[in-house]
């Protein structure tokens, strides 16, 4: 089992991930991705967006802005209970979330059941600790012309959030939608983008990032049958994830949430859960909603969000089945799947064992020697052709064959091409292969 640090030395190595602001000595909970780690990551998100939008005639995409009207965040509920239960400690002044250093306990800890718990601050060792605090994890900001030397008031008025969730840009536009494409029940409404979350403690690399992309949907159906939909969608996320990202099915668990776990719109809810290298984790949650959005929309804002059917004429607000899966989360479960170690002849080896579908490379084309200048062109003039067909295509021709087979396995490219004397005769080339690491020799135009 790979180990989350190698995960983390590899990325950065070979320019995936790097922290954030890395030159500044970064900044707590960001991350930036790198060439690499870009590539990877949008193919990640392409394949969702073909899977669930593009293969599909129920589910439409959209696009909301992140800067949303505060109202927005009064009706989801968030201003009242987007919180982490913050202790800090009174010997050394360090903060702490509760529910994560001590155990037994979930986020609605009170100050009693903490203190109970006879945990001892991580940092000094001491135990004096200060009452729990709520802290809302929603990044607040000021929109337009807000001086810092104006008035609490002023200051107020033009409150906004950087959205902690992509969801709410969906129930904002679920008329907007009803009223100019009239789709059928059930239809869903997709989207991908960034969400906030000030996280008190980011840890676990990309696990818990203060800033992550999220892939929601919103599923709207006829509240008879939430129970059906909810199974498909259910369906269809283990297809997406074990069939296209090609996760193993032996690492995914399900797990029922309890009532009490909850989050706070939630009638039901299965957590998929995936073996990290640093442990089970979550990796994406399907939720069932009911109707509370769009009916706290509809209270808000003063407008019906009522869906009519139109064979039957029934009238009613639509419940809400929504799958939700954090971007960095799912990267770093294909990552930690795909890492390997081996041997090849007595040599250590790093191997990232990629899907082809989202290799940052399918190939890489290099000439057998750089000094050679009849390899060179005639190494360009197939890498030109296959950058054509494939697009995603590298060349290298740095440092020894030898070494540049490592480098393209650390960064997971399915096949090497090289280009030698014996292809200036008959136009074959040699093929390695990232995980057996055989070789053979195929003509260019068979590629
Ligand atoms: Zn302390």
């Amino acid at each position: 089992m790979s180990k989350l640090e190698d995960i983390v030395s590899l990325c950065k190595r070979r320019g995936f991930i790097f922290p954030g602001s890395d030159v500044y000595g970064g900044f707590a909970g960001t991350w930036d991705f790198g060439p690499l780690g870009v590539t990877l990551k949008k193919k990640i998100m392409d394949e969702w967006w073909k899977f669930f939008v593009e293969d599909r005639e129920d589910i439409y995409g959209i696009d909301a802005a992140i800067l949303m009207n505060p109202k927005t965040w009064e009706a989801s509920g968030h201003t009242a209970t987007f919180a982490d239960p913050l202790v800090e400690c009174k010997e050394c002044k360090s903060r702490f979330r509760a529910d994560k250093i001590a155990n037994g306990i979930n986020e609605s800890v009170t100050t009693e059941e903490f203190l109970a718990t006879h945990t001892k601050c991580p940092v000094c060792g001491k135990e004096n600790w200060g009452p729990i605090r709520k802290f809302n994890m929603m990044f607040l900001t000021h929109v337009g012309a807000v001086l810092p030397d104006d008035d609490k008031e002023v200051a107020e008025k033009n409150i906004a959030y950087l959205r902690p969730e992509t969801a709410q840009g969906i129930f904002t536009n679920y008329k907007n939608v009803v009223d100019t494409i009239y789709p059928d029940l059930p239809f869903g409404l997709a989207q991908q983008g960034k969400a906030f979350r000030n996280e008190i403690s980011p840890r676990d690399f990309i696990l818990r990032d203060r800033e992550c992309s999220q892939m929601e949907i919103e599923y709207f159906v006829n509240p008879t049958t939430w129970e059906e939909n909810f199974e498909t969608m259910r369906k269809a996320q283990h297809e997406f994830l074990e069939d296209i990202i090609k996760l193993p099915k032996e690492k995914i668990h399900e797990l029922e949430v309890p009532a009490e776990d909850r989050a706070h719109y939630s009638k039901r809810t299965i957590d998929f859960m995936f073996d990290y290298p640093n442990g089970e984790e979550e990796l994406m949650g399907l939720a069932y909603r009911t109707d509370f959005d769009l009916s706290n929309i509809a209270r808000e804002s003063g407008k019906s969000m009522d869906y009519r059917d139109k064979v039957t004429n029934e009238v009613f607000i639509p419940h809400v089945i929504e799958p939700s899966i954090g971007v960095e989360r799912l990267f770093l479960a294909v990552l930690s799947t795909a890492y390997h170690e081996d041997e090849i002849n007595g040599e250590k080896r790093v191997v990232l064992k990629l899907p082809e579908n989202l290799a940052p490379y399918k190939f890489c084309v290099s000439p057998l020697l750089k000094n050679k200048p009849e390899l060179v062109e005639k190494a360009k003039e197939v890498y030109n052709i296959l950058r054509k067909k494939y697009g995603n295509v590298t060349w290298d021709d740095s440092g020894n064959i030898g070494k540049r087979y490592r480098k393209q396995d650390e960064i997971g490219t399915p096949k090497c091409i090289v280009i030698d004397f014996e292809t200036l005769d008959n136009d074959t080339v040699t093929i390695r292969d990232r995980d057996t690491t055989n070789q053979i020799r195929q003509n260019i135009s068979e590629l």
